[in-house]
């Protein structure tokens, strides 16, 4: 039996970070991934897939051309599946080769089979078996599987099978318009297949700012989408004469449609782990609890990711997973985990957010005001043709700090972080006055918010209602 400073189960983003962290500073390092193909969820089924493919269906239906030119420049408005498919498996192919190669430069032993705890310090995989001073899990989430979706039958996917469309549906349902089932939603509905939306709720990504929901909400109707909210599947016939799906409606109706995308929810892979025989708790849903260092009920285990739960992201599973890292073979920690952990959502238009947004201020009693930019207001804004997009800053009037960024539209989560790294740096609305930025850029917009906010926080900004309404609703603290 091999023995480590630390044994990583699962080469996802969270234990890909995890091993390479430990390898950094010279410690022993196994990674137990229970595929071959190394990535997780990140790589080869969810962030980047779902990421590559929203680009190719912009770029394929030539829809910016269509709205900027008033032509059509995409080669051909008919793409095939294979068309749509074609850079999501080259872009993964090229990160895979990369990760395998980093992987072997920095003496990471992977062994390819899945994990089980034989005790707190041992993992059998296979026949062999690997032992660990230090254990870290990162096994990942799975899509949730509703039993009444018949995922057998073809043209009834999940958010991995998604990815083996075997031709592009004319119309096609996805249940949930959780950020995954709504970012699908704008994809296909960008290639121009006709989208239902089915959701049991009646707000759009009720967690984002109020403004953002309704805009997105908006902006998705006029590409098309066809919301069903507040409504249930109750049933789903597949098989049927010419490949047709019928979903039967708790509203009455009968939706009928080419295929179907579920989106209803991760669960955490914890189940095959035997977790008992390493004395770690098993929380909720399967989800592993874990203390502020990311260490389970047994002291020597940790975990990160999405196997943890919210917020469940990539970005957020690796932070986790360094720091997990750092605790467990006692390395120095730096800072505290970012507070600010930013939300990007990839729907057509994109949203990023940061920090607070109104509701949690008003929520606080934090008295706030309010600064906008249009898009359209800039000159890069204009070139672009965004005419959907805002950003939006939040700043407390107690000390003019910046407390939330919120951006819709192009590039909305890369400029999000102008924001973002404003808040961690404690910035007022003085560093966008004292800043000079590009021009025409959209980080430009940052100056236009700021300027806006503070001719509003004085009464003499343009009338526009919102303002006056965001004034009247700012709370003293
Ligand atoms: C469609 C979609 C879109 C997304 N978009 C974004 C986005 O835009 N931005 C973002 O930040 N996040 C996004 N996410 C979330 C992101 O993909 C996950 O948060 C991230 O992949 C979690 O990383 P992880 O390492 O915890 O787990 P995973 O990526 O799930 O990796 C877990 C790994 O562990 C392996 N494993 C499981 N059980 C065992 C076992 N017993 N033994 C050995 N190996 C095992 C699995 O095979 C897998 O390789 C998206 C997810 C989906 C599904």
């Amino acid at each position: 039996m091999n023995s480590y400073d630390l044994v990583v189960i699962g080469g996802g983003p969270a234990g890909l970070i995890g091993a390479a962290e430990t390898a950094s500073f010279g410690r022993s390092v196994a990674l137990v991934n229970a595929e071959k193909t190394l990535g997780g969820a990140g790589v080869n089924t969810g962030t980047m897939p779902s990421k590559t493919l929203r680009e190719t269906a912009l770029a394929l239906s030539g829809a910016k051309s269509r709205k900027l030119y008033g032509v059509d420049l995409s080669l051909r408005r008919e793409a095939t599946v294979t068309d749509f498919l074609r850079h999501e498996q080259n872009v993964k192919a090229g990160f895979n080769a990369m990760i395998d190669q980093r992987v072997a430069s920095q003496k990471i032993d992977f062994c390819y089979g899945s994990g089980v705890f034989r005790d707190s310090h041992t993992v059998a995989v296979g026949n062999a078996t690997v032992r660990g001073e230090k254990i870290l899990v990162a096994t990942g989430s799975s899509p949730r599987r509703p039993t009444l979706f018949p995922f057998g039958q073809p043209h009834v996917y999940d958010s991995d099978t998604i990815l083996n469309l075997d031709r592009l549906p004319r119309r096609l349902a996805v249940v949930g318009a959780g950020v995954i089932g709504s970012e699908y939603a704008c994809t296909f509905a960008a290639l121009g297949v006709e989208v239902h939306l089915v959701d049991g709720r009646d707000v759009l990504l009720p967690f984002l700012d109020g403004e953002a929901s309704q805009a997105l909400s908006d902006a998705m109707q006029r590409n098309g989408i066809v919301f069903h909210r507040n409504e249930r599947v109750l049933e789903c016939a597949a098989g049927n004469e010419g490949d047709r799906i019928a979903l039967k409606l708790a509203s009455g109706g009968v939706l009928s449609t080419d295929a179907v995308l579920v989106a209803a929810g991760r669960k955490s892979n914890t189940e095959r782990l035997n977790l008992r025989a390493a004395g770690v708790a098993i929380g909720e849903h399967g989800l592993i609890p874990v203390d502020e260092h990311y260490r389970t009920s047994a002291p020597d285990i940790y975990a990160a990711g999405d196997v943890i739960g919210f917020p469940a992201l990539a970005s957020t599973s690796m932070e986790q997973a360094r720091r997990a890292v750092r605790h467990a073979l006692g390395l120095p920690m730096g800072s505290e985990f970012p507070r600010l952990l930013p939300t990007g959502i990839y729907t057509i238009p994109e949203i990023s957010m940061a920090g607070e947004t109104e509701e949690s201020l008003k929520k606080q009693g934090v008295k706030y005001f309010v600064g906008r930019a249009r898009y359209e207001d800039s000159a890069r804004g204009r070139i672009i043709g965004d005419t959907d997009g805002f950003l939006k800053l939040l700043f407390r009037c107690a000390d003019r700090k910046l407390m939330g960024v919120l951006v819709l539209g192009e590039g909305a989560t890369e400029l999000v972080h102008i924001g973002l790294m404003a808040m961690l740096a404690g910035g007022t609305d003085a560093i966008f006055e004292e800043a000079c930025f590009n021009l025409p850029t959209l980080a430009d917009l940052y100056k236009f918010a700021a300027r806006d906010a503070w001719l509003h926080e004085r009464g003499i900004g343009p009338d526009e209602p919102s303002q006056g309404e965001h004034r009247a609703n700012a709370v003293e603290r």
